[in-house]
């Protein structure tokens, strides 16, 4: 299936490797504006019902992220720059076959479920929390609940 084709009702802008990010993070793990942007659209994307503008760029986590330059894009140093962060995006959606556009989250959670530990690390091996452990469980499990 491909993505939906109305633009109407968007409820957030997700960048593409946020949708493994989002269902890893945890509330308690961070504080402030960036993790409570953060909360707000995992809570959007657990519902089967959200409508996501998928996109390879900035989103609405990047958009209150101290790191978000309008310049440049990205300057964090341990996921920047900005054209490796838009390269993890185009990996992710790769894994789950999905393209930029607007979605479902039906749609999405659909094809997360024919991910695998393999695949994920394939694209998430590098990033810090996933090397602080216990990111790939707490994503699977979210998954699992979907
Ligand atoms: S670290 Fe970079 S990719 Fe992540 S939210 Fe901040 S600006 Fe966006």
């Amino acid at each position: 299936m491909n993505s939906t084709s109305s633009k109407d009702s968007i409820d957030a802008t997700v960048r593409g490797h946020h949708l493994l990010c989002l269902l890893a993070f945890e509330s308690t793990q961070q504080y402030g504006e960036f993790a409570s942007a953060f909360a707000s659209m995992k809570a959007l994307y657990l519902s089967p019902d959200s409508t996501f503008e998928v996109v390879v760029g900035n989103d609405d986590a990047c958009a209150v992220c101290d790191y978000y330059s309008k310049e440049v894009g990205c300057t964090s140093p341990e996921d920047g720059p900005e054209p490796r962060v838009r390269s993890l995006d185009e990996m992710v959606l790769g894994i789950l076959g999905m393209k930029p556009g607007i979605w479902k989250t039906r749609e999405i959670h659909s094809r997360l479920s024919t991910l695998t530990p393999q695949r994920t690390d394939s694209v998430c091996g590098h990033c810090p929390w996933h090397l602080s452990g216990g990111c790939s469980k707490r994503l699977f499990d979210s998954i699992g609940k979907l």
